[in-house]
């Protein structure tokens, strides 16, 4: 069975870099989601267009995923068009207001009716000299306690809290993944996976009443995301092996790993991981 990683940012079309990614993913059976989208600031990413012409030459091992801008305004259309193009997912990061502003729901509500899902980034974000122009992006915007009412909106709606709102918004980020059904987390980035040991992610997903569960269903509520870049492709060996040495630790059944791993992202987007 392969992996499927859902956070991989596509911050460089040179072929060399990209067939180094590549190489890397089928070295070790891994399918990408690959994010772009442009970025206020010095540091862009590639567009979504490039990143599906990317995708395309590389058909076994990226998955196009296409940024959302929610600005001070926010198109559905959008959500479509880029649905039509054969994007499997969408990303959103830095929104203008929060993210469960009125503004935002009709976005949320065409993810919805597509079917596809959406990865969320949640907590910590460096600060850099483009944030005095546009005076953003602010952590409070991007607050896991925004997701809630777009959980309980969007009910068939696949939500991923990218970094499980960093260890700012750790404790409160780990009960609403438990509390929404829809709602899901990634450990990727921010020192997540190099940073959470065992007994805390544990101790995060045992459920609010009893402190043991035999059947470690929340852990079902993970999902892969390494956080890397086309630039640093090694991160994706890096958070796989960091993710699977903490289920072992913890002693997670096998079939709980393999739906971390990929089996969830991969059936929403109806990609199989066989080999
Ligand atoms: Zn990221």
């Amino acid at each position: 069975m392969k992996y499927f990683d859902f956070h991989v940012h596509c911050d460089s079309s040179k072929k060399e870099e990209l067939d180094i990614l590549a190489k890397t993913a089928r070295e070790s059976s891994t399918i990408c989601g690959l994010i772009g989208g442009l970025r206020y600031g010095e540091c862009d990413f590639e567009t979504n267009e490039t990143v599906l012409e990317i995708c395309k030459k590389y058909p076994d091992c990226f998955v196009p995923i296409a940024k959302l801008d929610l600005w001070e305004t926010a198109d559905p259309a959008e959500v479509y068009h880029y649905a039509e193009l054969g994007f499997k997912g969408f990303k959103c990061i830095y929104p203008w207001y929060e993210y469960d502003h009125d503004i935002y729901m009709p976005v949320y509500e065409a993810a919805e009716k597509c079917g596809l899902p959406l990865l969320f980034h949640t907590g910590n974000y460096r600060p850099s000299d483009s944030d005095r122009i546009y005076r953003r992006p602010m952590l409070k915007n991007m607050n896991p306690i925004t997701l809630d009412r777009i959980a309980r909106s969007f009910q068939d709606l696949k939500i991923v809290m990218a970094h499980m709102g960093t260890r700012i918004f750790q404790d409160e980020a780990s009960q609403y993944i438990k509390m929404h059904k829809n709602l899901y987390a990634d450990l990727g980035g921010c020192g997540q996976w190099k940073r959470i040991q065992p007994y805390e992610l544990a101790e995060l997903l045992s459920p609010e009443i009893s402190v043991i569960d035999h059947s470690m269903g929340n852990f079902r509520k993970l999902v892969l995301g390494s956080d890397a870049y086309v630039t640093w492709p090694h991160l994706i060996n890096e958070g796989r092996k960091h993710y699977l040495a903490m289920f072992d630790r913890i002693g997670l059944p096998q079939d709980i790993i393999d739906d971390v791993m990929g089996k969830t992202v991969a059936g929403w987007m109806g990609i199989s991981l066989e080999d």
